[in-house]
């Protein structure tokens, strides 16, 4: 019997270490397999996840129209589909479109089919339905993959990470702290991550009110500073994306939009 239990043990610790953590090493903390930083010159890319919601993004859509800036929304697919109108809004506004799960679940809590069917495609038909557009690029919740993910999803979808956290999600930061803590990390081909929604699991639901005030003063700095703001499709459009170790990989425009829907069964 104790034997049966230590086995067990060993075996549960061992699906651990395969399914979650050594996934979270490669991509994570090694960038592998994942884009998380372009290297084009003072191009950057900012990414808001969690959205659309019917309070924030409206003022971020204005703010980025305001100060002609292109970003990239991560959206659940569960609110796409409860606010259609504002999702074709962000992609009228010609923002890139990409999917962050149907709901906001961890990939380490379900097998990679179910994240692939019931939230992955599930989310990208309801956004195709809305704008006509099948989205192309994947961000799990909190940029955690499975292992199964790993092996599999990237296939069809760029997996995108980031390289800048703003830790915006709760209101303890502030719009100034914000503000400085992005510039200060800010750099030539980075991948900013922020929320334009506040009532995901640990976040605050004003949070995104303080983020939009920083995010104000951020884009004037970064314009005075030359920086360039894109889309995450457009910065790792360029020859080089980071991958990790810092090789430079050419990932052509033609080569990835052909990877980017395969199915695998
Ligand atoms: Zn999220």
């Amino acid at each position: 019997m104790q034997k049966l239990t230590i086995t067990l043990t060993i075996l549960f610790l061992l699906f651990i270490f395969i399914y979650m953590v050594i996934p979270f090493i490669i991509t994570r903390i090694c960038g592998m397999g994942v884009f998380r930083k372009g290297k084009h010159g003072a191009q950057i890319a900012f990414t808001f996840d969690d959205g659309p919601d019917p309070l924030y993004t409206p003022k971020l859509l204005d703010l980025l129209q305001e100060h002609g800036v292109k970003a990239t929304f991560f959206v659940l697919g569960s609110k796409a589909e409860k606010y259609p109108e504002l999702t074709r809004r962000i992609y009228r506004e010609g923002h890139q479109i990409g999917i962050h799960n149907y709901t906001h679940l961890p990939n380490w809590l379900m097998t990679p089919w179910h994240v692939r069917q019931q939230h992955v495609e599930r989310s990208a038909d309801i956004v195709e339905r809305i704008i006509g557009e099948r989205p192309a690029f994947y961000r799990p919740p909190w940029g955690i993959l499975n292992a199964g993910d790993l092996l599999y999803l990237r296939k069809s979808y760029r997996i995108v990470l980031w390289s800048v956290m703003g830790w915006d999600w709760k209101r303890a930061v502030d719009a100034d702290q914000l503000a400085r803590r992005l510039m200060k990390n800010i750099k030539p081909g980075s991948i900013v991550l922020l929320h334009d929604s506040g009532d995901t699991i640990g976040a605050d639901e004003a949070a995104p009110q303080q983020m939009l005030e920083g995010l104000q003063d951020i884009l004037k700095e970064l314009r005075l500073k030359g920086y360039q703001c894109v889309r995450a499709d457009e910065l790792q459009e360029r020859k080089c994306a980071g991958y990790g170790n810092g090789k430079a990989v050419d990932i052509g425009h033609v080569h990835v939009k052909v990877a980017l829907h395969r199915n695998y069964k």
